[in-house]
């Protein structure tokens, strides 16, 4: 299975990837940890990418697109993966479609999580008081400023490629507004409703579902 998680900050496409990718044995790969991750061990290009995450912006497509197809390439991902947090603009959604036809391989479905803006802040504040209890980091851009341009950032460059994935006729919408359980059995009901027929299915893909 190799899927894509699409939606707002804090729509909860972490979550739900970390849910899916267990279920379905595949890795989960969040651009936005990724690039935490890097910016922790304080290269000169993850620093500068450190302040324009703390801002909300986007990183530039180079940096982050080089970072997805090599973690793609890692035979860890050979049997599929989960994308969290990335595409993020139409440059990045062609440059993930240009490698994995190159590889022969394709999508097999982008999951949109659907939620309305006027929890998203709620959300993030929920989100890092919970860190700041259990003692843990709390991430530089959950901040109403911050939010701000991730929401704009998401509206304008990120929402358009709902449409791109529409018309490749890989895009589910779910409702991301229910409790996480609930989320999670849409989202598994959604990829059984879709699957493959039997025929073009790997034995793996087959007892993905089990
Ligand atoms: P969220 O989706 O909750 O806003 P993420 O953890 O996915 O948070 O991303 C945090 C930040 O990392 C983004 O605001 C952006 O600065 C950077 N980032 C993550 N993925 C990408 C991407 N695909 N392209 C550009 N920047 C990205």
């Amino acid at each position: 299975m190799r899927l894509v998680m699409l939606g707002p900050p804090g729509a909860g496409k972490g979550t739900q990837a970390a849910r899916l990718a267990e279920r379905l044995g595949v890795p989960q790969l969040s651009t936005g940890d990724i690039l935490r991750a890097a910016a922790a061990k304080g290269s000169p290009v993850s620093l500068a990418a450190r302040d324009l995450m703390a801002r909300g912006e986007l990183v530039g497509d180079d940096i982050v697109v080089n970072c997805v197809l090599e973690c793609i390439a890692e035979p860890g991902a050979a049997s599929g993966f989960i994308l969290d947090g990335f595409p993020r603009t139409l440059r990045q959604a062609r440059a993930l479609d240009e490698a994995l036809e190159k590889a022969h391989l394709g999508l097999d479905a982008v999951l949109e999580l659907k939620v309305d803006e006027s929890v998203l802040l709620d959300r993030i504040i929920y989100r890092a008081r919970e860190a700041k209890a259990a003692g843990l980091p709390v991430r530089a851009d959950d901040n109403p400023e911050a939010l701000k341009v991730r929401l704009e950032s998401y509206r304008t460059q990120t929402q358009p490629l709902a449409d791109y994935y529409r018309t490749a006729g890989l895009l589910r919408t779910i409702n991301g507004l229910r409790p996480v359980d609930e989320v999670t059995s849409s989202l598994v009901a959604e990829l059984r409703l879709h699957r493959k027929p039997e025929s073009e299915q790997t034995s793996l893909s087959r007892a993905e579902f089990e």
